[in-house]
Order: C-alpha cells, then structure tokens, then sequence
C-alpha cells in the first residue's frame, strides 16, 4: 500500500500569521494522507516550530543545485533539512519556465535533495501547446528519466502537474491524470519495478474542495500538490480528507 501524500505549495503567498493559522486549521484533525506544507523559505523555521507536536510536515520550494559556497542568493539542501524540512520540491514548471531550470539543472537539485537527505518531490508535466501537438507522454517521459539519471528511488515522490492546469481553474480530468500517472509508473518500472509500486505520485493543477475525491480515488493517484487553495483553510483541510 502507497503513502498517500497531501503537499500544499504557498508559491510567494503567505506570511507567518498564515503560518500560524494554517497550523491551528490544520493540526486539529487526523488525515489518512501525510500533510505537507511548503512555505517561502523565510518562513521554514517558524513553521517547524509550530508543527512540533502534530503530524504535518515541512518542506521547501527550492533548493539548490550546490552545497555551498560563493552563490549569492541560494540556498542548499542541506539547510533545508537543518531547519527541518523533509520534502522540497524539484522542477515546478514555474521554476522551468520563468526561471530557466532546464533538465540538467533540475537533476542536479534532485541529486542535491537526496543526498542532504530530503525527499525530492519531482514535477513534470506539459504545456497546453505541447498536450494538443500530442506530445504528453514524450514531455513527460524526458523530464522525468533526465531528472532521474542518479536518483535514489526511496526518496523520491513524483507529481504531475500540467501546466495549462495550474492556476487557471481548468483540471486535467480523472481520465486523463490517471492515464499520465499510469503512464509514469509504467516508465519508474522501467528503473525498478518493484520501488515503482512504492513511488507516491501527485496530481497537482487546480485541485479544490470539489474535484479532490474524484482525482485522488484514481488508481495511480495517491495526492496532491496543491496552489492557491492550499492558502485557504477550508479548501485545503477538505482536500486532505478527500484522500
Ligand atoms: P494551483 O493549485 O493553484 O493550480 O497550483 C498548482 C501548483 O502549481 C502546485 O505546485
């Protein structure tokens, strides 16, 4: 059975009376799905603190592809996992696009993530122009076997988010997220077929109160990377009871 996984990505929303809130929204109820919140870095810590005591867990954004050194700006895995991060994601496609991460870069945070000791939570998924060319599964395909060249599969949680499904309200249907997660585990089964089975792969793009069940009860689905309505306490407590 696969460890069902509820992963709330802020993007640079929030500030720490949200951290607060959130936590106090959050930490009341008991969820089947480990519950995982990515705030703005500045906030990691203060979110650590607060989470002591209840089963939600931390994790970043970012991270970078060096450990350390003369990278203004950066900041390494390792101080990620210091101020008690267990996840971070690698390869959000706003990250791709807006900030230049090719394949390359986004295996070397991989490899980064892992060996600080993190779980890294991969994201792939295709743009709206290449879906309707009927490239999905060739996008999909090279951005994940690129991004796993020297992964260690036992840390590794995959999510697939399609990029013209996230913030515009417009979800991949169950079918069609299911027949990419599908697709996805066939080809980690091409590495290692029985760590495959393990692997908790996300759908992320417009997941709400209302959609939640219906993707999550897919066969290949085991959660969710959820945006904006991981900001509001209602729309995200449902979401992870939906699992
Ligand atoms: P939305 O849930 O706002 O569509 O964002 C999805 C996402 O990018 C999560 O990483």
């Amino acid at each position: 059975m696969r460890q069902s996984l509820v992963i709330a990505n802020w993007k640079l929303n929030g500030d720490l009376e949200l951290v607060n809130f959130m936590v106090s929204a959050l930490a009341s109820e008991s969820y089947t799905a480990d519950v995982v919140i990515c705030p703005p870095a500045p906030y990691l810590s203060a979110l650590q603190q607060r989470t002591q005591n209840t089963e939600l867990a931390v994790g970043g954004q970012n991270c970078s592809s060096f450990q350390q050194g003369a990278y203004t700006g950066e900041i390494s895995a390792s101080m990620l996992k210091e101020v008690g991060c267990e996840y971070v994601l690698v390869g959000h496609s706003e990250r791709r696009s807006l900030f230049a991460e090719d394949d390359q870069v986004v295996a070397s945070k991989l490899v980064a993530a892992q060996e600080a000791g993190l779980t890294a939570v991969l994201c792939v998924g295709e743009s709206l122009t290449q879906r309707e060319a009927g490239q999905t599964m060739s996008v999909v395909k090279q951005q994940l076997l690129s991004a796993l060249q020297n992964a260690d599969l036992n840390r590794l949680v995959v999510a697939y988010e399609p990029v013209w499904a996230i913030g515009t309200g417009m979800t991949a249907s169950p079918e069609q997220a299911q027949e990419v997660h599908q697709e996805i585990r066939a080809l980690l089964a091409t590495i290692d077929a029985q760590q495959a089975q393990k692997i908790s792969l996300l759908y992320g793009g417009s997941v709400k109160a209302d959609n939640a069940e219906i993707i999550f009860a897919q066969e290949d689905i085991d959660g969710g990377l959820i945006g904006g309505a991981s900001l509001v306490a209602e729309q995200f407590r449902a979401i992870c009871s939906a699992v």
